[in-house]
């Protein structure tokens, strides 16, 4: 019965730690977001306690009666959510809901092509190191060198000459929209199954702000934990056929019992992210992300060398290019974190810079939107990070820290979470 600050001191203090660290800065990591108090119940509840392996009314566990409804309550709400046929919700992060959508769709060996890792796609899209890359042959498309938009013509060149078994469209760092549409015609010209990974943009589609890609998808997958703002999770969704191959690749085909506490978790979050609210704040998201990108188009930002790749974005985020300033990611990455804004530096297609280094920054709205943030906010400390990049290695630390702590203080975080007996 000893609270965890009575029994573990040391991790509760760099718990405290982390709760202030978010709270006196502004996190704008594209993947990144704040649940709100019920998830933080639901995953700290005494459903951790409990082994489900199997699926509801199928366990090979006895005691699974509540379970059971909690389970059914997410798989109802992701599937009214997205008008899907079929859900999954026991995957326990994004990249193991890929490798079970990877194993349903294609056997060992079989060609898989996705956006290459270099130009936005992610680990489980075929990079070389990952069990994607190991498992299956890959090929890549990428983005234009001349608009740094993906070419649909060069996917569908590609699909004819490759005929992969699978094509993958979804990103982990691209500003635009995807035509979904485009990626359905060609894996039908070609005979090619489509997967859509939607980690990054699904809470948008929820709130209509992106094109669904599940009526265009054989297979969609996502995490719960980006824009949709729920648990650190995965989920799959997909068209009736595929429900038997699914279930069974989650379990028992990569893993054993489902984390219960992290399904109930994702059910509020469905719950929550079919309300206008939600919609409202996918709304401020995407319209933060644009305040943002036409600041740093502003003169002073070009005059210093940077730029945004495409020239804007329709998303959560926006790509910063530093190929000609005098800063490279990290250092930029560095030179924010120092202002108090947390971002992370990404490599830039075509990238000059080693990937440890690189040439560009990726700076996401979702958790500020969450925070509160709207038009007023995003404009402020659009101006604060077009500032800091302009002035680069001469920066107003103390000025623009100044300027970053007083809307921190403004929107507080888990406000009274001290009292909720979680720490
Ligand atoms: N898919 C995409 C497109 C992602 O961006 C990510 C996360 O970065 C994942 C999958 C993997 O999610 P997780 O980190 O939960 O394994």
């Amino acid at each position: 019965t000893a609270s965890l600050a009575e029994l573990d001191p040391d991790v509760a203090a760099a718990m405290n730690g982390e709760l202030a660290r978010q709270r006196d800065t502004l996190e704008m990591i594209a993947s990144e977001n704040f649940v709100p108090r019920a998830v933080l119940q639901a995953q700290g509840s005494v459903l951790t306690n409990k082994y489900a392996e199997g699926y509801p009314g199928r366990r090979y566990y006895g005691g699974c009666e509540y379970v059971d409804v909690v389970e059914d309550i997410a798989r109802d709400r992701a599937k009214a959510l997205f008008g899907a046929d079929f859900a999954n919700v026991q995957p326990h992060s994004g990249a193991s809901a890929n490798e079970a959508v990877l194993m349903a769709m294609m056997e060992p060996g079989e060609k898989l092509l996705g956006l290459s890792l270099a130009h936005g796609g992610h680990l489980t899209h075929g990079m070389r190191l990952n069990f994607s890359g190991k498992l299956y042959e890959i090929e890549s498309y990428g983005v234009s060198k001349e608009d740094f938009r993906i070419d649909m013509d060069e996917v569908r060149r590609l699909a004819i000459a490759g005929k992969p078994k699978v094509i993958v469209a979804g990103w982990s760092a691209y500003p635009r929209t995807l035509d979904f549409e485009a990626f359905r015609s060609i894996a039908d010209e070609v005979g090619a199954l489509l997967w859509v990974d939607m980690a990054h943009f699904a809470g948008l589609v929820a709130a209509g702000l992106h094109p669904n890609p599940v009526p265009y998808a054989d297979v969609v997958s996502t995490t719960i934990h980006k824009t949709l703002g729920g648990p650190r999770s995965g989920m799959i969704l997909a068209k009736k056929d595929w429900a038997k191959k699914l279930n069974s690749s989650v379990f028992p085909g990569q893993q054993g019992g489902p984390l219960m506490h992290a399904i109930a978790a994702k059910a509020v979050a469905l719950k929550i992210a079919g309300t206008p609210e939600f919609a409202d704040r996918q709304r401020r998201t995407v319209e933060g992300a644009k305040i943002l990108a036409d600041r740093l188009l502003a003169d002073d930002v070009k005059s210093a060398g940077v730029s945004v790749l495409t020239g804007g974005t329709d998303v959560h985020l926006v790509l910063v290019d530093l190929r000609d300033s005098e800063l490279d990611g990290q250092q930029a990455e560095d030179l924010l974190h120092d202002i108090g804004i947390t971002v992370n530096r990404n490599a830039v297609p075509f990238d000059p810079r080693p990937p440890m280094v690189t040439s560009g920054l990726r700076i996401g709205t979702p958790a500020l939107a969450t925070r509160g943030f709207g038009a007023a906010e995003f404009t402020e400390v659009a101006d604060i990070i077009g500032t800091a990049l302009a002035q680069g290695k001469q920066v107003d630390l103390p000025g623009l820290r100044a300027r970053v702590s007083a809307l921190a203080l403004d929107f507080p975080l888990y406000d009274g979470l001290e009292s909720w007996g979680l720490l």
